[in-house]
């Protein structure tokens, strides 16, 4: 050990630069703290200026509240702040701010100019190097404040290394200003970095309105509206359908009581709204406003706020889940006049009759063409006949209490099938390539769904029960979980050992062997093991939807693609199947009339 050395309690300069190393870490975060002030001041205008990547000069302009020069010099000091006053307020932040800590620390790592008036008083000039003041006197101004910072890290050469090339800072002060118009759509706020104005956003609008300006008017129709309330929490918003989905989480914008943050609790309820809609490594693009009361939201967790905790997670994260539910299956528009109707199938008003008129429909012309003339005697049915009867029948009940309301499309015309798999279709906006397998297993997914939580699963009892042998692993699931199987239309009992009897099956599934499907539904069952209750449900029966749905290889009869059609049309996630492949793929009169250069 080295010898004794004295303590001794930091200068405030010292103590300043170090929280700045914890508030400012770089251009962006300056340009977060001040429009965050700006906007605790009631500003509803905001102009920000950018040089150089933040590094020569960030500038804040509002037409909020402004201060008198008392409050003026009282801003820049350390813990000042006039948005709490004492332990008590923390419980209940509705403002940004609250830590009095932001303008003092980015003070004392640049020099700063600080114009300020409020309406009770003539205007004030501060300028700061390094946090020390150098000068203050009194201007002439309009009510409001602008805060200028220029050299940011001048006297913290190890921190300004650390900045990142231009293009990286000008990224970030990009998407933190994309998060905080956002935020407050209603704001007018421009950003102009070295004299382009980036951009300029007329206030006074909803979210619909900024999403459309800074996403573009197409974005906004692939996108469902949120709206769910239970009596202590409200989420609204916008989701994108599932057909928009990215890699990455880059486009997911979640605010908490209108601040932008982040908690696990909120991205991990986001994925499960998703769940069975969008494959597991894709991310839906949403915008979601999360409202609570304050008292419920502890944000006082990391000096730049930007992560949150809740006193009750359980009860944000059912809400969320069921915002995102909810908003999936919500319906599409309705599309009326649609010119073509004359010829293929509309997707049907429950009970009316549909034909497939005038097929084959394509002009003939005069090169090799494939033959769309496809009947049942030329297709080998090889897919199971009983499997459709069994879905007719479910049909007569199940119809009355759907609609085609979410219909992909109200018109279509099927034309064939190509590579022995993939069907293709003519809607009124465009064409569709549809995975038949996929859209088999969405339909029987959601059916059989809601027989298993109606309590009406039709069982049919085998001829010959089936004695079915599992490996250790696999019969210890099946036993824990033998009410589950019952639940979801299984007569199985144990028979000593590892093996069990089944004696009768759910309907959907004749022609599956009960040995697949018990080592399936127990390997799912593992997947699903933390989650339990309706999740764990979901899970199964995704996993048994896709044993029983017709297979990739199977050559389907028109019918019995009409059908499907009409099927998939009146589920209510008509787009993925249950593990979130796609069902459908489009491509619109639009695009193609761009790809042939078309305009
Ligand atoms: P906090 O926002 O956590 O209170 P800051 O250091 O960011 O801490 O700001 C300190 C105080 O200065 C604020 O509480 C507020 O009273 C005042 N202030 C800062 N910026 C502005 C502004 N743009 N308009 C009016 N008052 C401001
Ligand atoms: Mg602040």
């Amino acid at each position: 050990m080295g010898s004794e050395t004295d303590i001794r309690v930091l200068p405030l300069k010292v103590v300043n630069k170090i929280a700045a190393g914890e508030v400012v870490e770089r251009p962006a975060s300056v340009v977060k703290e001040l429009v965050e002030n700006a906007i605790d001041a009631g500003a509803s205008r905001i102009d920000i200026e950018i040089v150089n990547g933040g590094r020569k000069l960030i500038a804040v302009h509002d037409n909020g509240s402004g201060m008198n020069k008392d409050n003026a010099l009282l801003s820049l000091e350390r813990h000042a702040t006039s948005k709490i006053k004492d332990v008590d307020d923390i419980e209940k932040i509705a403002t940004l701010g609250f830590r009095g800590e932001a303008l003092a620390a980015i003070a004392s790592v640049s020099r700063l100019r600080l114009t300020t008036c409020s309406s009770g008083s003539g205007g004030t000039e501060i300028i700061t190097t390094g946090g020390t003041i150098q000068d203050v006197r009194d201007i002439g101004r309009p009510v409001g404040t602008t805060v200028e910072v220029r050299d940011l890290f001048f006297n913290v050469p190890a921190r300004k290394k650390f900045l990142r090339s231009y293009q990286t800072e000008q990224g970030h002060i990009r998407t933190g200003f994309i998060v905080q118009a956002l935020a407050c759509p209603a704001l007018g706020m421009t950003l102009k970095t070295d004299d382009n104005l980036t951009y300029s956003l007329a206030g006074g609008g909803n979210l619909e309105d900024r999403i459309r300006d800074m996403f573009g008017a197409d974005y906004l129709l692939s996108l469902k509206q949120v709206d769910y309330q239970t009596s202590n929490v409200k989420v609204e918003g916008y989701i994108s359908v599932p057909g928009l989905n990215r890699a990455d989480r880059n486009e997911q914008y979640v605010f908490v009581n209108d601040r932008s943050t982040s908690a696990s609790v909120l991205s991990f309820a986001v994925r499960e709204g998703y769940h069975t809609v969008l494959a597991k490594d894709r991310h839906p693009c949403v915008f979601l406003f999360v409202k609570t009361n304050p008292e419920n939201v502890d944000v006082n967790v990391h000096p730049t706020k930007k992560e949150v905790r809740f006193r009750e997670p359980s009860e944000i994260r059912d809400a969320v889940i069921a915002a995102v539910r909810k908003a999936l299956a919500v319906s599409a528009p309705a599309m009326d006049d649609i010119s073509k109707k004359e010829a293929g199938i509309r997707i049907p008003v429950p009970g009316v009759q549909l034909k497939i008129e005038n097929l084959p429909v394509t002009r003939s012309f005069k090169c090799p063409r494939v033959d769309f003339a496809f009947n049942e005697s030329q297709a080998k049915v090889r897919h199971d006949d009983r499997k459709l009867e069994q879905v007719e029948k479910e049909k007569g009940c199940e119809q009355e209490k759907k609609t085609a309301s979410s219909s992909p499309w109200e018109f279509c015309r099927v034309l064939g099938q190509i590579g022995n798999l993939y069907v293709v279709m003519e809607t009124e906006d465009g064409m569709v390539l549809m995975d038949p397998h996929a859209s088999h297993e969405r339909v029987l997914f959601e059916r059989y769904m809601g027989a298993v939580t109606g309590g009406k699963v039709e069982m049919q009892n085998l001829l010959l029960p089936e004695t079915v042998e599992l490996g250790p692993k696999d019969a210890l699931r099946v036993r824990k979980s033998m009410g589950l199987f019952r639940k979801i239309g299984f007569g199985i009992s144990e028979f000593g050992g590892d093996a069990f009897v089944v004696d009768a099956m759910p309907s959907y599934f004749s022609g599956v062997s009960a040995v697949t499907l018990l080592a399936d539904i127990a390997s799912a069952l593992e997947e699903a093991g933390q989650r339990g209750g309706e999740r764990q449900l979901e899970e199964i029966i995704a996993q048994v939807a896709c044993k029983a749905a017709v297979k990739a290889q199977d050559k389907l009869s028109l019918q019995e693609i009409e059908q499907l059609v009409i099927d998939l049309a009146q589920t209510e996630m008509p787009y993925t199947c249950p593990h979130g492949r796609p069902t459908l793929i489009f491509t619109s009169f639009q695009e193609l009339n761009k790809k042939f250069g078309r305009g």
